[in-house]
Protein backbone atom coordinates (compact mmCIF):
# COMPACT_ATOMS: atom_id res chain seq x y z
CA UNK A 1 0.00 0.00 0.00
CA UNK A 2 1.66 3.25 -1.25
CA UNK A 3 1.03 6.83 0.11
CA UNK A 4 2.23 9.45 -2.39
CA UNK A 5 1.97 11.75 0.35
CA UNK A 6 4.18 10.05 2.29
CA UNK A 7 6.70 9.16 -0.27
CA UNK A 8 7.72 13.08 -0.82
CA UNK A 9 8.51 12.96 2.86
CA UNK A 10 10.80 10.27 2.79
CA UNK A 11 12.80 11.23 -0.22
CA UNK A 12 12.92 14.40 1.58
CA UNK A 13 14.57 13.15 4.64
CA UNK A 14 16.73 11.34 2.36
CA UNK A 15 18.40 14.24 -0.07
CA UNK A 16 18.41 16.23 3.28
CA UNK A 17 20.48 13.26 5.76
CA UNK A 18 22.98 15.54 5.23
CA UNK A 19 21.67 18.66 6.70
CA UNK A 20 20.20 17.15 9.38
CA UNK A 21 23.17 15.54 10.94
CA UNK A 22 24.85 19.15 10.77
CA UNK A 23 22.34 20.12 12.71
CA UNK A 24 22.52 17.43 15.14
CA UNK A 25 26.04 17.94 15.09
CA UNK A 26 25.18 21.51 16.20
CA UNK A 27 23.14 20.48 19.14
CA UNK A 28 25.58 17.90 20.43
CA UNK A 29 28.10 21.09 20.44
CA UNK A 30 26.56 22.47 22.97
CA UNK A 31 27.34 21.14 26.56
CA UNK A 32 23.85 21.05 28.31
CA UNK A 33 25.20 18.85 31.68
CA UNK A 34 21.61 19.23 33.73
CA UNK A 35 23.43 18.39 36.57
CA UNK A 36 26.12 20.93 37.18
CA UNK A 37 25.37 24.62 37.88
CA UNK A 38 28.62 25.10 35.99
CA UNK A 39 26.69 24.24 33.03
CA UNK A 40 23.59 26.08 33.51
CA UNK A 41 24.16 29.13 30.76
CA UNK A 42 24.77 25.65 28.23
CA UNK A 43 21.51 23.74 28.96
CA UNK A 44 19.71 27.71 28.76
CA UNK A 45 22.08 27.65 25.42
CA UNK A 46 20.49 24.12 24.39
CA UNK A 47 16.73 25.37 24.96
CA UNK A 48 17.30 28.26 23.14
CA UNK A 49 18.97 26.66 20.07
CA UNK A 50 15.89 24.01 19.77
CA UNK A 51 13.12 26.53 20.29
CA UNK A 52 15.16 28.28 16.89
CA UNK A 53 14.53 24.98 15.28
CA UNK A 54 11.09 23.92 16.27
CA UNK A 55 10.07 28.04 14.67
CA UNK A 56 12.34 27.30 12.04
CA UNK A 57 10.33 24.04 11.21
CA UNK A 58 6.78 26.12 11.99
CA UNK A 59 6.08 25.23 15.43
CA UNK A 60 5.10 28.27 17.66
CA UNK A 61 7.93 27.90 20.00
CA UNK A 62 8.45 29.48 23.82
CA UNK A 63 11.28 28.96 26.53
CA UNK A 64 9.03 28.39 29.32
CA UNK A 65 10.46 29.06 32.94
CA UNK A 66 10.74 26.44 35.77
CA UNK A 67 12.55 26.54 39.36
CA UNK A 68 15.59 24.78 37.46
CA UNK A 69 16.26 24.52 33.73
CA UNK A 70 13.38 25.44 31.25
CA UNK A 71 11.32 23.63 29.27
CA UNK A 72 10.64 23.73 25.81
CA UNK A 73 6.97 23.31 24.55
CA UNK A 74 5.92 24.36 20.80
CA UNK A 75 1.98 23.69 18.93
CA UNK A 76 1.98 23.47 15.79
CA UNK A 77 -0.38 25.64 13.76
CA UNK A 78 -3.09 23.72 12.40
CA UNK A 79 -5.99 23.65 14.21
CA UNK A 80 -6.78 20.50 16.30
CA UNK A 81 -9.32 19.69 18.98
CA UNK A 82 -6.53 16.70 20.12
CA UNK A 83 -2.88 16.74 18.99
CA UNK A 84 0.03 14.05 20.21
CA UNK A 85 2.07 15.00 22.48
CA UNK A 86 5.72 14.30 22.21
CA UNK A 87 8.20 14.18 24.92
CA UNK A 88 12.16 14.20 24.33
CA UNK A 89 14.60 15.80 26.60
CA UNK A 90 17.61 18.28 25.54
CA UNK A 91 19.95 18.18 28.96
CA UNK A 92 22.89 15.42 28.88
CA UNK A 93 24.93 13.69 31.54
CA UNK A 94 28.32 14.41 32.47
CA UNK A 95 31.37 13.36 30.49
CA UNK A 96 33.58 12.55 33.36
CA UNK A 97 36.13 10.86 33.32
CA UNK A 98 37.01 12.40 30.17
CA UNK A 99 40.60 10.52 29.53
CA UNK A 100 38.30 7.93 28.51
CA UNK A 101 36.69 9.47 25.47
CA UNK A 102 38.00 8.73 21.71
CA UNK A 103 37.68 12.36 20.97
CA UNK A 104 35.89 15.55 23.08
CA UNK A 105 32.58 14.75 24.12
CA UNK A 106 31.39 18.44 22.82
CA UNK A 107 32.85 17.93 19.78
CA UNK A 108 31.43 14.98 17.80
CA UNK A 109 32.35 13.85 14.53
CA UNK A 110 31.21 10.97 12.12
CA UNK A 111 33.37 7.74 12.49
CA UNK A 112 33.17 4.26 10.30
CA UNK A 113 32.51 1.36 11.86
CA UNK A 114 32.20 -1.90 10.39
CA UNK A 115 28.44 -1.93 11.40
CA UNK A 116 28.65 1.25 9.29
CA UNK A 117 28.49 5.42 10.11
CA UNK A 118 28.27 6.60 13.77
CA UNK A 119 28.13 9.76 15.45
CA UNK A 120 29.82 9.97 18.66
CA UNK A 121 29.41 12.64 21.38
CA UNK A 122 27.46 13.04 24.51
CA UNK A 123 24.15 13.24 23.92
CA UNK A 124 23.97 12.15 20.47
CA UNK A 125 21.59 9.03 21.66
CA UNK A 126 20.42 10.07 24.52
CA UNK A 127 18.26 12.06 24.10
CA UNK A 128 19.49 14.76 20.95
CA UNK A 129 19.87 12.32 18.30
CA UNK A 130 16.46 10.49 19.19
CA UNK A 131 14.69 14.20 19.81
CA UNK A 132 15.91 15.17 16.56
CA UNK A 133 14.47 12.27 14.53
CA UNK A 134 10.94 13.50 15.44
CA UNK A 135 11.81 17.38 15.04
CA UNK A 136 13.59 16.31 11.49
CA UNK A 137 10.26 13.88 10.57
CA UNK A 138 7.80 17.07 11.40
CA UNK A 139 10.75 19.31 9.04
CA UNK A 140 10.49 17.14 6.10
CA UNK A 141 6.41 17.38 6.38
CA UNK A 142 6.47 21.00 6.14
CA UNK A 143 8.93 21.72 3.83
CA UNK A 144 7.08 19.18 1.19
CA UNK A 145 3.53 19.73 2.27
CA UNK A 146 3.67 23.28 3.89
CA UNK A 147 1.86 21.33 7.12
CA UNK A 148 1.99 18.64 9.58
CA UNK A 149 0.01 15.37 8.96
CA UNK A 150 -1.93 16.34 12.27
CA UNK A 151 -1.85 18.40 15.50
CA UNK A 152 1.40 18.14 17.12
CA UNK A 153 2.30 19.32 20.50
CA UNK A 154 6.42 18.95 21.84
CA UNK A 155 7.54 19.43 25.25
CA UNK A 156 11.48 19.28 25.77
CA UNK A 157 13.00 18.56 29.07
CA UNK A 158 15.97 20.34 30.66
CA UNK A 159 16.71 18.29 33.48
CA UNK A 160 15.97 14.67 32.29
CA UNK A 161 19.37 13.71 33.59
CA UNK A 162 19.19 15.57 36.84
CA UNK A 163 15.92 13.64 38.04
CA UNK A 164 13.28 15.80 36.68
CA UNK A 165 12.67 18.41 39.69
CA UNK A 166 10.79 20.58 37.45
CA UNK A 167 8.46 18.13 35.41
CA UNK A 168 5.33 16.93 37.73
CA UNK A 169 4.89 20.94 38.72
CA UNK A 170 5.06 21.55 35.45
CA UNK A 171 2.59 19.40 34.09
CA UNK A 172 0.60 19.97 37.10
CA UNK A 173 0.37 23.78 36.19
CA UNK A 174 -0.05 23.06 32.44
CA UNK A 175 -2.61 20.34 32.64
CA UNK A 176 -5.12 21.62 30.02
CA UNK A 177 -2.33 22.46 27.21
CA UNK A 178 -0.56 19.36 27.53
CA UNK A 179 -3.47 16.76 28.08
CA UNK A 180 -3.87 15.52 24.37
CA UNK A 181 -4.96 11.90 22.98
CA UNK A 182 -1.44 10.27 23.38
CA UNK A 183 1.85 10.86 23.98
CA UNK A 184 4.84 9.65 21.98
CA UNK A 185 8.37 9.77 23.80
CA UNK A 186 12.00 8.42 21.94
CA UNK A 187 13.96 8.12 24.41
CA UNK A 188 14.55 4.23 24.42
CA UNK A 189 16.14 1.70 22.24
CA UNK A 190 15.40 -0.82 19.66
CA UNK A 191 15.48 -5.04 20.51
CA UNK A 192 18.54 -6.50 21.21
CA UNK A 193 18.40 -8.32 17.86
CA UNK A 194 18.31 -4.37 15.95
CA UNK A 195 14.76 -4.69 15.32
CA UNK A 196 12.59 -1.93 16.07
CA UNK A 197 10.44 -2.37 19.49
CA UNK A 198 7.36 -0.24 20.90
CA UNK A 199 7.73 -0.71 25.02
CA UNK A 200 4.29 -1.18 25.88
CA UNK A 201 4.80 -2.14 29.33
CA UNK A 202 7.14 -0.53 33.01
CA UNK A 203 7.52 -1.52 35.80
CA UNK A 204 7.03 0.23 38.96
CA UNK A 205 9.01 0.29 42.09
CA UNK A 206 8.45 0.58 45.74
CA UNK A 207 11.23 0.92 48.63
CA UNK A 208 11.44 -0.08 52.36
CA UNK A 209 13.23 0.09 54.85
CA UNK A 210 13.60 -1.46 58.23
CA UNK A 211 14.67 -1.07 61.17
CA UNK A 212 14.40 -3.56 64.16
CA UNK A 213 15.46 -2.94 67.89
CA UNK A 214 16.18 -5.53 70.12
CA UNK A 215 17.89 -4.91 73.88
CA UNK A 216 18.95 -1.41 74.72
CA UNK A 217 22.66 -1.80 74.27
CA UNK A 218 24.76 -4.57 72.50
CA UNK A 219 24.49 -7.88 74.48
CA UNK A 220 27.43 -10.02 74.89
CA UNK A 221 26.19 -13.75 73.12
CA UNK A 222 27.16 -15.48 76.33
CA UNK A 223 25.91 -13.83 78.95
CA UNK A 224 22.42 -13.60 76.81
CA UNK A 225 22.34 -15.98 74.35
CA UNK A 226 19.47 -18.23 73.53
CA UNK A 227 17.53 -16.20 75.78
CA UNK A 228 17.94 -12.39 74.46
CA UNK A 229 15.52 -11.54 71.09
CA UNK A 230 18.70 -10.97 68.30
CA UNK A 231 17.74 -8.41 65.57
CA UNK A 232 19.19 -9.69 63.05
CA UNK A 233 17.55 -12.78 63.34
CA UNK A 234 14.14 -11.60 63.33
CA UNK A 235 14.66 -9.40 60.15
CA UNK A 236 16.16 -12.62 58.40
CA UNK A 237 13.17 -14.41 59.83
CA UNK A 238 10.97 -12.26 58.19
CA UNK A 239 12.68 -11.65 55.05
CA UNK A 240 13.50 -15.30 54.12
CA UNK A 241 9.95 -15.91 54.13
CA UNK A 242 9.16 -13.35 51.63
CA UNK A 243 9.44 -16.23 49.05
CA UNK A 244 8.06 -19.61 48.76
CA UNK A 245 10.43 -22.59 47.87
CA UNK A 246 8.71 -22.21 43.74
CA UNK A 247 9.99 -18.10 44.24
CA UNK A 248 6.19 -16.76 44.57
CA UNK A 249 6.37 -13.67 46.78
CA UNK A 250 4.19 -15.03 50.19
CA UNK A 251 2.37 -11.46 51.01
CA UNK A 252 -1.37 -12.24 50.88
CA UNK A 253 -3.00 -10.91 47.69
CA UNK A 254 1.04 -9.92 46.15
CA UNK A 255 -0.31 -10.62 42.71
CA UNK A 256 -3.59 -9.36 42.60
CA UNK A 257 -3.10 -6.81 39.79
CA UNK A 258 -0.40 -9.23 38.10
CA UNK A 259 -1.49 -10.11 34.35
CA UNK A 260 -0.16 -12.99 32.35
CA UNK A 261 1.00 -12.14 29.08
CA UNK A 262 -1.24 -11.99 25.98
CA UNK A 263 -1.11 -14.33 23.42
CA UNK A 264 -0.20 -11.59 20.96
CA UNK A 265 2.64 -10.32 23.64
CA UNK A 266 3.73 -13.92 24.27
CA UNK A 267 4.16 -14.27 20.57
CA UNK A 268 6.51 -10.89 20.68
CA UNK A 269 8.43 -11.79 23.41
CA UNK A 270 9.23 -15.38 22.19
CA UNK A 271 10.25 -14.16 18.55
CA UNK A 272 13.48 -11.96 20.63
CA UNK A 273 14.99 -15.49 21.53
CA UNK A 274 16.04 -14.18 24.99
CA UNK A 275 18.28 -16.20 26.57
CA UNK A 276 18.42 -15.99 30.22
CA UNK A 277 21.68 -18.05 30.35
CA UNK A 278 23.85 -15.68 27.61
CA UNK A 279 22.02 -12.67 29.65
CA UNK A 280 23.03 -13.52 33.25
CA UNK A 281 27.16 -14.56 31.82
CA UNK A 282 27.61 -11.14 30.79
CA UNK A 283 27.44 -10.39 34.85
CA UNK A 284 29.46 -13.99 35.68
CA UNK A 285 26.58 -15.39 36.39
CA UNK A 286 24.55 -18.49 34.41
CA UNK A 287 21.80 -19.65 36.38
CA UNK A 288 18.51 -18.03 36.23
CA UNK A 289 16.38 -17.88 39.32
CA UNK A 290 13.18 -16.78 40.21
CA UNK A 291 9.12 -18.59 39.41
CA UNK A 292 9.06 -21.94 38.28
CA UNK A 293 7.65 -22.02 34.71
CA UNK A 294 8.30 -18.46 33.66
CA UNK A 295 10.40 -17.76 30.71
CA UNK A 296 13.31 -14.82 31.49
CA UNK A 297 11.42 -11.96 29.77
CA UNK A 298 8.51 -12.70 31.30
CA UNK A 299 10.56 -12.55 34.90
CA UNK A 300 12.20 -9.11 34.12
CA UNK A 301 9.15 -7.56 32.08
CA UNK A 302 6.09 -9.06 33.55
CA UNK A 303 6.28 -10.29 36.90
CA UNK A 304 6.62 -8.35 40.09
CA UNK A 305 9.79 -8.99 42.37
CA UNK A 306 10.74 -8.57 46.09
CA UNK A 307 14.53 -7.74 46.14
CA UNK A 308 16.80 -7.19 49.27
CA UNK A 309 19.05 -4.54 48.08
CA UNK A 310 20.69 -4.04 51.49
CA UNK A 311 21.24 -5.16 55.05
CA UNK A 312 23.23 -4.35 58.05
CA UNK A 313 23.61 -4.80 62.07
CA UNK A 314 26.23 -6.21 64.10
CA UNK A 315 29.86 -6.59 64.33
CA UNK A 316 31.40 -6.75 60.45
CA UNK A 317 34.77 -5.75 61.24
CA UNK A 318 38.14 -7.27 61.79
CA UNK A 319 38.20 -10.15 64.20
CA UNK A 320 35.56 -11.25 66.46
CA UNK A 321 32.83 -9.65 68.57
CA UNK A 322 30.00 -12.40 69.97
CA UNK A 323 27.32 -9.84 70.29
CA UNK A 324 23.76 -9.75 70.09
CA UNK A 325 23.29 -6.40 68.40
CA UNK A 326 20.94 -3.88 69.40
CA UNK A 327 19.62 -3.30 66.07
CA UNK A 328 19.51 -4.42 62.57
CA UNK A 329 18.13 -2.59 59.26
CA UNK A 330 17.12 -3.75 55.90
CA UNK A 331 16.46 -2.09 52.45
CA UNK A 332 13.66 -4.19 50.53
CA UNK A 333 12.24 -3.08 46.95
CA UNK A 334 9.62 -4.34 44.93
CA UNK A 335 9.07 -4.12 41.05
CA UNK A 336 5.80 -3.77 40.46
CA UNK A 337 3.55 -4.89 37.44
CA UNK A 338 -0.56 -4.88 36.36
CA UNK A 339 -2.46 -3.08 38.31
CA UNK A 340 -0.48 -4.13 41.71
CA UNK A 341 -1.27 -1.48 44.60
CA UNK A 342 1.99 -0.12 46.15
CA UNK A 343 -0.42 1.21 49.28
CA UNK A 344 -1.76 -2.07 49.42
CA UNK A 345 1.77 -3.66 49.04
CA UNK A 346 3.40 -1.42 51.61
CA UNK A 347 0.76 -2.18 54.07
CA UNK A 348 0.91 -6.06 53.55
CA UNK A 349 5.17 -5.76 53.77
CA UNK A 350 4.83 -4.26 57.00
CA UNK A 351 2.29 -6.78 58.47
CA UNK A 352 4.11 -9.42 57.57
CA UNK A 353 7.30 -8.35 58.88
CA UNK A 354 5.60 -6.92 62.27
CA UNK A 355 4.10 -10.19 62.78
CA UNK A 356 7.87 -11.49 63.66
CA UNK A 357 8.95 -9.26 66.06
CA UNK A 358 8.21 -9.97 69.69
CA UNK A 359 6.52 -7.87 71.85
CA UNK A 360 9.82 -6.00 73.59
CA UNK A 361 11.43 -5.26 70.54
CA UNK A 362 10.26 -2.52 68.37
CA UNK A 363 10.40 -2.12 63.93
CA UNK A 364 10.48 0.59 62.34
CA UNK A 365 9.94 1.30 58.47
CA UNK A 366 10.71 4.12 56.22
CA UNK A 367 9.24 4.51 53.03
CA UNK A 368 11.11 5.53 49.65
CA UNK A 369 8.68 5.82 46.62
CA UNK A 370 6.21 3.96 45.92
CA UNK A 371 4.58 4.35 42.24
CA UNK A 372 2.66 1.56 39.84
CA UNK A 373 3.48 0.06 36.70
CA UNK A 374 2.59 1.69 33.91
CA UNK A 375 1.19 -0.42 31.09
CA UNK A 376 -0.29 0.69 27.62
CA UNK A 377 -3.68 0.06 26.53
CA UNK A 378 -2.44 -1.08 23.30
CA UNK A 379 -5.81 -1.96 21.97
CA UNK A 380 -6.00 1.65 21.07
CA UNK A 381 -5.03 1.28 16.79
CA UNK A 382 -2.18 3.72 17.30
CA UNK A 383 -0.33 0.87 18.62
CA UNK A 384 -0.96 -1.21 16.23
CA UNK A 385 -0.87 1.75 13.22
CA UNK A 386 2.85 2.66 15.16
CA UNK A 387 3.88 -0.66 15.21
CA UNK A 388 3.03 -1.03 10.86
CA UNK A 389 4.86 1.68 10.12
CA UNK A 390 8.33 0.53 12.05
CA UNK A 391 7.94 -2.51 10.40
CA UNK A 392 7.65 -0.94 6.94
CA UNK A 393 10.65 1.03 7.75
CA UNK A 394 12.69 -1.66 8.72
CA UNK A 395 11.83 -4.50 6.79
CA UNK A 396 11.65 -6.42 9.73
CA UNK A 397 8.21 -7.17 12.31
CA UNK A 398 8.12 -4.50 15.14
CA UNK A 399 7.74 -5.88 18.84
CA UNK A 400 5.86 -4.76 21.72
CA UNK A 401 8.71 -4.96 24.53
CA UNK A 402 8.34 -4.03 28.11
CA UNK A 403 11.04 -2.87 30.45
CA UNK A 404 12.25 -3.95 33.92
CA UNK A 405 12.20 -0.61 34.89
CA UNK A 406 10.33 2.40 34.82
CA UNK A 407 10.70 5.51 33.07
CA UNK A 408 8.82 8.11 35.60
CA UNK A 409 7.58 10.48 32.96
CA UNK A 410 5.59 7.94 31.07
CA UNK A 411 3.43 7.32 34.52
CA UNK A 412 3.60 11.17 35.11
CA UNK A 413 1.88 11.36 32.06
CA UNK A 414 -1.04 8.23 32.72
CA UNK A 415 -1.66 9.72 36.45
CA UNK A 416 -1.50 13.32 35.56
CA UNK A 417 -2.14 14.10 32.13
CA UNK A 418 -4.67 11.13 31.73
CA UNK A 419 -2.84 9.77 27.90
CA UNK A 420 -0.92 6.29 27.65
CA UNK A 421 2.55 6.85 25.66
CA UNK A 422 4.16 5.21 22.42
CA UNK A 423 7.52 4.58 23.81
CA UNK A 424 9.67 4.19 20.70
CA UNK A 425 13.40 4.76 20.22
CA UNK A 426 16.03 3.73 17.79
CA UNK A 427 19.32 3.37 19.89
CA UNK A 428 21.24 0.40 20.36
CA UNK A 429 22.58 -1.27 22.99
CA UNK A 430 25.97 -0.48 22.51
CA UNK A 431 25.43 3.02 22.13
CA UNK A 432 26.92 3.56 25.43
CA UNK A 433 24.63 6.21 26.76
CA UNK A 434 25.99 7.39 30.42
CA UNK A 435 29.24 6.39 29.32
CA UNK A 436 32.51 7.59 27.59
CA UNK A 437 32.33 7.25 23.86
CA UNK A 438 29.03 7.68 23.50
CA UNK A 439 27.47 7.50 20.06
CA UNK A 440 24.12 7.48 17.54
CA UNK A 441 24.63 5.00 14.66
CA UNK A 442 23.35 7.23 11.33
CA UNK A 443 21.45 4.24 10.36
CA UNK A 444 19.16 4.74 13.54
CA UNK A 445 19.31 8.81 13.20
CA UNK A 446 18.43 8.30 9.46
CA UNK A 447 15.42 5.67 9.88
CA UNK A 448 14.14 6.99 13.21
CA UNK A 449 13.73 10.22 11.42
CA UNK A 450 11.67 8.00 8.30
CA UNK A 451 9.76 5.81 11.26
CA UNK A 452 8.43 8.88 12.51
CA UNK A 453 7.45 10.44 9.37
CA UNK A 454 5.88 7.20 8.22
CA UNK A 455 3.85 6.91 12.30
CA UNK A 456 2.75 10.30 11.68
CA UNK A 457 1.40 9.58 8.14
CA UNK A 458 -0.57 6.87 9.81
CA UNK A 459 -1.83 8.80 12.67
CA UNK A 460 -2.99 11.29 10.50
ZN1 LIG B 1 17.35 9.89 28.05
Amino acid sequence: MTDPKLDEVLNRLDADLPNAIDRLMAFVRIPSISTDPAHDGDVFDAATWLTDQLREVGFAAEIRETEGHPMVVAHSPEDAEKTLLFYGHYDVQPVDPLNLWDNPPFEPRIEDTPDGPIIRGRGTSDDKGQLMTFVEACRAWKAVHGELPRGLTLLFEGEEESGSPSLVPFLEANRDELSQSLALICDTGRAADGRPAIATQLRGLLGEEIVVRGADRDLHSGSFGGLAANPIQILCNALSTLKDENGRITLPDFYDGVEDLSDDLRRDWEALKFDASEFLSRVGLKQPIGEKGRTGLEMVWNQPTAEINGISGGYTGDGFKTVLPAEARAKVSFRLTGTQDPVKIRAAFRDHVARFVPTDCTVEFHEHGGSPAAVMDTSDPAFAAAKQALGEEWDREAVFIGMGGSIPIAGDFKRILGMDTILVGFAKDDDRIHSPNEKYDVESFAKGARSWARILAKLR
